[in-house]
């Protein structure tokens, strides 16, 4: 049961192949290639087997014959490593099909020897798959115990009736464990601190990493800023409002909390 990224196939490699064909941003698995033309990228190695992405052209003809399943879909019908593979995959099928010119000079790029990279041949700008580190962050206030509460928030986009902890991207320049006090503060209007890091989990959609940190309440007044949030409260372990699925760290943090 592994995962092992890889940029460059081994030499080596005397085990099965599988070929994750990426179609639009959903996936399906299949043993070879559907089409020996189309581009195929390395994801690495997966119980053994060498993984490779398959680009499907938006123009051909869909191998799956619809049976492709987005990413959201995919989870929880395969092992969660395999789905981190498979969301590599989109990932790096999807930086490939949006640097195909040059940010700076507008001359198409080729693939930089050696690395995952895509580089102009003109002036030598190199482009890397890009990562969007975002922090997540579960807030508690009072002492450990039957009587702590956690602040849950319902996102002002979201079209469910669920309540998460709080989540933002870190701005350039940012150290993580400010980008959640920046975010709290911003979201919900409180001050909080002591921010310890949980875990952290790749989530492509499209290419975030989600960093997990818990946060003790210091001071103020829940004041929720509309564009971001509809909703949040303090909720006790015998009152928790409905809370996400198993697919997020969100749960993680939440379900690690229930059980401490
Ligand atoms: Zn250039």
């Amino acid at each position: 049961m592994s995962f092992w990224p890889l940029v460059i196939p081994p030499d080596d490699h005397d085990g099965d192949h599988r070929y994750i064909h990426v179609v639009g941003a959903s996936v399906f698995v299949d043993d070879r290639p559907a089409a020996s033309t189309w581009e195929v990228h390395c994801i690495g190695v997966v119980d053994g087997q060498l993984w490779w992405a398959v680009d499907v052209p938006r123009d051909a003809d869909d191998p799956s014959y619809g049976a492709s399943l987005d990413l959201r879909d995919f989870y929880g019908r395969a092992p969660e490593h395999h789905w981190l593979a498979a969301g590599r995959a989109v990932q790096i099928v999807e930086w490939a099909r949006t640097h195909r010119f040059c940010g700076r000079c507008g001359e198409p790029t080729q693939p930089a020897p050696g690395e995952r990279a895509m580089r102009c041949p003109t002036c030598g700008l190199l482009a890397y798959p890009r990562l969007s580190p975002a922090m997540i962050t579960l807030v508690t206030r009072g002492e450990p115990g039957p009587d702590q509460q956690v602040l849950l928030a319902r996102g002002a986009q979201w079209t469910r009736p669920m309540y998460s902890c709080l989540a933002g991207f870190v701005e350039p320049g940012e150290a993580l464990e400010d980008a959640v006090i920046r975010e709290v503060r911003e979201e919900v209007g409180l001050e909080v601190g002591a921010p310890t890091y949980f875990g952290s989990q790749p989530w492509p959609f499209p290419n975030s990493l989600m960093i997990g940190f818990t946060a003790e309440y210091v001071s103020g007044e829940i004041v929720c800023d509309p564009t971001e949030i509809a909703e949040a409260d303090w909720y006790r372990r015998d009152d928790l409002p409905p809370i996400p699925p198993g697919i997020s760290i969100a749960r993680r943090l939440i379900d690690a909390w229930l059980a401490g």
